[in-house]
């Protein structure tokens, strides 16, 4: 046993950031432990050269009592052409906790598909044993509120506590290594008994999650499998990974949708652990990216930065001592988003961590040829991967152990500093009102939309937060925001305004009714309330150029829902309870009658209500109406045949205010049906639409799923569905490939159950994925619409209603220098009466990433545009000639003539026809069939919203929503993705309300006269 006087010393006199204990240990075998020789070789053999292993992972320990890997994977850990399954993972892991006393395992919940995800604890059986007293003082340090914020106090948990250090593999499917590499890991720390094992085992306790994401890992096998089965042949690309979401799986933690994060925040929370460390396989060959590069989350404990760096260079250090190359931290990851799964660490005062390390995606030992950028030496990277090698999937798991004990190790070794620093952000995150701010988030009582309200509620609720509720009104000063026009960067350049004074408009009272809810700062997770309630700013001239991902998130706007940030700290002491649970919306019928009204606000339980009575008779109305002392909004649903009974219950469960009444008010509607939808996909990428069918799943919103190869073999669309909603993401590059599908050089790629592939072909099935929609299917795709289908398109799918003639009159092309990464933008309201902006407000907040820039236009094949496009409006021109810019040209020798008006419109609106343009208007489309603009992307000074807004003026006043009549039916168009990775709530009614409506989309248009 090593002396923990040894590490003290140095942790103490505080002189030294990184104590020397890790160097006293010497990594290595306890030459009095025997060890298992035959595994031993084999570790060896696949290993394709020396210098890719380490002395902790050269050999393994061997023991009379406790399993090795191999029972179950029949070869060792990383040998090639082997891939378990969930179930042999979790059947060695328990095969160990019967074994030995340092193992247990933990259930800690099902996928989306019923697969089990399991955490393993692995401490010494004094640890193990004593659990729950050490989780007990862990809650303690995690929420000092309990100890009274007494440093003295913490101090003595601190001495008597041991941190958690939990690691997660294989979130991203198609990185295969992570789940053996952690099964010899637990056998490892259990049965290791050299000085270094034995250190970690004494004094951390690690937490496994061998899978996060069961489902894709299961389906991945499969075709691991397949391809085994069938040598020489291309193999099938893992299309579905997990029920709805691909490689975006990594993307949730703000908005928490998927069972595997919310299993994980669980786990997380829940055991107060110290680390999230997330495996992937990605870069070679080992990439600790937590370190990363700018710009940083804004939101996150400076403290956290310091441990991200101490934690990154040891690894560097130490695996580079090992003489492996390939280990650097840096690089060109950014940790601007909080949406990556370690992140609940970092949003929970704990520490996230992140490995990429080099994987085949596969069990196959290959030859692998680098980029010259990636075997580059740079600073960070003083020993860079080799430009080509031979590479085993046991490579892969040398480093990924290797790389983890030494962590294991260093973290083991600075136990108490990281107790401390543990406790010490969860102090610095309830004294945030009196330091930085806010002091709380306000959720107005009168906000327009409960169910919105409750929604984003119940996320903060799911994220950790304490919610409160205003039992008496409160007044608080407020920040008075600045006028339009200084905030938003439309054209960079133009609009400095040094000429206006810098007046600073004093705070304001602003009272908040009783009812309304309040997440206080001062409490252990604040930081993830501010992060996600917050407004993000991405400089257009920040050093880092390339983001990695989305810029902005602020999701009071994407949901549209009002969130108020306070400062004032007076409102702390506004009298409120404690809300105990989730928030509800409260829902009931008034009054009693034979008809109920309901008001269209856009929250998404009206959807939700309109599929649960199918059957019954649904009416819009056309206009707003005053009705029982209450004002109804234009769209607002009035419903025969559901018995006073049954409405009851529907609007007390889904948080409905109706009105019963004896007779329907005096309004023009029409009927608003419950449609029956199809949602198609490609072959070729499912993840961006899988986020649409997950939110139809979670509102209840029946549908049948199909691919693009379905309308080749259907004859009669119209007849079957009455919306086809085409998500975005679809197309592999060029929006043609939607048409021709994969080349079909090689063999077919079959996606479908069979006994050798048991977990793929579930959500759809083919046996040859490569073929796409094919002419005949785009015919039978433009006939549907023709016949008054409703076809729902956005970003390249409406880029291929509008290649493929499904959208006269409309142009879409995409920005020169316009910078948009997962923004939030403002839009305006064009067209209200339109049935698709039923229930909206204006200016809401849209979220985009490299938009489509739309142009609309009377003439078929999107002419007459003259020249504006892109340019931004005002700009008249004129010929060379006399006089200024301003005047006419006037020729010599001749009398002036009178010079006709121009015909002018606005960026939003297509160009008056001119009489010209009349003569013999083959082209010209008739009145009824032009495209509608609804929405438009609001002027470039009031654009941004939050996040990177770069040369705006692009797309600024542009269409943003157009519903493109064709024959009977409809294309509805968005130029950006109305449902982001459930972060975009408050667009989501743009398409249900085009699906309730598909049939009188044409309601309260205006025709222009020729
Ligand atoms: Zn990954």
């Amino acid at each position: 046993m090593i002396s923990r006087l040894l590490l003290g010393v140095s942790l103490a006199t505080g002189l030294l950031a990184q104590p020397s204990t890790v160097l006293a240990l010497k990594p290595g075998r306890d030459a009095a432990q025997a060890i298992d020789e035959a595994y031993t070789a084999k570790i060896r053999e696949y290993t394709t050269e020396p210098f890719f292993n380490s002395p902790l992972t050269d050999y393994l320990p061997a023991s009379k009592t406790v399993p090795t890997p191999k029972v179950v994977l029949g070869d060792v850990a990383g040998a090639p052409g082997i891939l378990p399954y969930s179930t042999e993972v979790y059947k060695y892991m328990r095969m160990l906790e019967r074994a030995t006393p340092r193992v247990k395992v933990f259930s800690i919940g099902k996928t989306e598909e019923g697969r089990e995800m399991i955490a393993v604890a692995v401490a010494s059986e004094k640890l193990i044993a004593h659990l729950d007293e050490n989780r007990a003082r862990l809650e303690k340090l995690g929420d000092p509120r309990t100890i009274g914020l007494n440093d003295a106090e913490a101090e003595k948990l601190v001495a008597e506590s041991t941190p958690v250090y939990y690691i997660t593999g294989t979130i991203h499917s198609s990185e295969t290594g992570a789940p053996t590499a952690l099964m010899e890991l637990a056998y490892r720390l259990a049965v290791d008994d050299s000085a270094y094992i034995r250190f970690i085992r004494d004094n951390i306790i690690t937490l496994i999650t061998p899978i996060v994401e069961v489902d894709g890992r299961d389906r991945m096998v499969d075709i691991y499998k397949w391809h085994l089965a069938n040598p020489g042949k291309q193999w099938p690309n893992l299309i579905y990974w997990g029920h709805y979401i691909a490689h975006d799986n990594n993307r949730d933690a703000m908005g928490m949708t998927l069972a595997l994060t919310r299993n994980v925040l669980k786990t997380f929370v829940g055991w107060k652990a110290q680390v999230l460390h997330d495996l992937h396989e990605s870069v070679p060959y080992l990439y600790d990216n937590t370190v990363g590069d700018g710009p940083y989350n804004a939101w996150i404990d400076p403290i956290l930065a310091d441990e991200w760096e101490m934690m990154g260079w040891n690894n560097v250090s130490e695996m580079t001592k090992f003489g492996m190359p390939g280990v650097f931290t840096h690089g060109t990851f950014d940790t601007w988003s909080p949406a990556y799964l370690m992140f609940i660490a970092a949003t929970h005062n704990g520490i996230s961590r992140l490995y990429e390390t080099f994987g085949n995606g596969g069990a196959d030992t290959e030859e692998r040829t680098l980029r010259p950028n990636e075997y580059a030496r740079t600073w960070f990277k003083q020993n860079p991967p080799l430009p080509k090698t031979k590479w085993s999937q046991r490579d892969n798991n040398n480093y990924e152990e290797t790389g983890l004990l030494t962590a294991l190790a260093f973290f083991a070794s600075n136990d108490k500093l990281f107790l401390r620093n543990f406790y010490l952000k969860s102090k610095r995150a309830i004294e945030k009102p009196k330091v930085e701010g806010p002091a709380a988030y306000v959720f107005p009582a009168d906000d327009p939309r409960p169910g919105a309200q409750a929604e984003l509620l119940q996320l903060m609720h799911l994220q950790g937060a304490e919610i409160s509720r205003a039992t008496q009104p409160f007044t608080v000063l407020m920040a008075v925001k600045r006028p339009a026009g200084r905030g938003g960067r439309g054209g960079r350049g133009g609009a400095t305004d040094e000429n206006r004074p810098e007046e600073k408009p004093k705070p304001e009272p602003r009272t908040f009714a009783a009812g309304s809810y309040i997440i206080r700062m001062d409490q252990p997770y604040s930081r993830i309330a501010d992060t996600l309630l917050d407004y993000q700013y991405w400089a257009p001239n920040d050093p880092q150029k390339s983001p990695y991902d989305d810029t902005a998130w602020t999701f009071g706007e994407l949901q549209n829902v009002q969130v108020a940030r306070v400062t004032d700290l007076k409102v702390l002491d506004a009298p409120m309870t404690r809300v105990s649970g989730e928030v509800e919306a409260t829902g009931e019928v008034h009054g009693s009658g034979a008809t109920s009204l309901i008001n269209h606000n856009a929250d998404l339980a009206l959807i939700t209500l309109r599929y649960r009575f199918a059957n019954a008779s649904f009416d819009a109305a056309e206009e707003p109406f005053e009705a029982v002392g209450h004002k109804f909004n234009r769209g607002s649903f009035i419903v025969h045949g559901v018995s006073a009974d049954e409405m009851n219950k529907a609007a007390g469960e889904l948080g409905l205010q109706a009105y019963a009444v004896d007779s329907a008010p005096d309004v023009k509607t029409h009927p608003l049906r419950a449609a029956r939808i199809a949602i198609m996909h490609t072959w070729m990428n499912t993840q961006a639409e899988g986020w649409w069918r997950m939110e139809f799943d979670r509102l209840k919103i029946p549908y049948d799923y199909f691919s693009t190869q379905t309308p080749a073999k259907t004859e009669d669309l119209r007849s079957k569905y009455d919306v086809i909603v085409f998500g975005p993401g679809a197309a592999r590059g060029n929006v043609a490939t939607i048409v021709h599908g994969m080349p079909m050089y090689g063999n077919p790629l079959p996606w479908k159950t069979t006994a050798l592939t048991p977990n793929i072909g579930k959500n759809d099935s083919t046996d040859d994925m490569r073929p796409g929609l094919g002419w005949e299917g785009l015919e039978h795709l433009q006939d549907f619409v023709r016949k008054g289908g409703l076809l729902i398109t956005a970003t390249d799918t409406s880029n291929f209603a509008v290649d493929f003639g499904f959208a006269p009159g409309v142009s879409a092309g995409r920005g020169q220098r316009l910078k948009v990464i997962g923004s939030a933008l403002r839009s305006k309201l064009v067209d209200a009466e339109s049935p698709v902006a039923y229930g909206m407000n204006d200016n809401l907040a849209i979220f985009a990433s490299n938009p489509l820039i739309f142009n609309v236009s009377n003439m078929a094949g999107g002419g007459g545009r003259g020249g504006r496009g892109g340019g931004g409006a005002g700009a008249r021109e004129r010929p060379t000639g006399r006089g200024t810019a301003d005047d006419v040209d006037l020729p010599e020798g001749r009398a002036p003539a009178e010079v006709p008006e121009e015909p002018h419109a606005e960026l939003w609106q297509a160009t008056p026809l001119t009489d010209e343009q009349l003569r013999n208007g083959v082209n010209v489309i008739p009145p009824a069939q032009r495209p509608r603009v609804i929405l438009r992307y609001a002027n470039a000074n009031e654009l941004l919203v939050s996040g990177l807004l770069d040369n705006g003026g692009e797309l600024a006043q542009h269409a943003a929503v157009i519903d493109s009549p064709l024959g009977q039916g409809h294309v509805l168009l968005f130029s950006n993705n109305p449902f982001w990775r459930t972060e975009t709530k408050g667009s989501y009614f743009l398409v249900f309300n085009a699906i309730l409506n598909f049939d009188n989309l044409n309601a309260g248009r205006k025709l222009a006269s020729r």
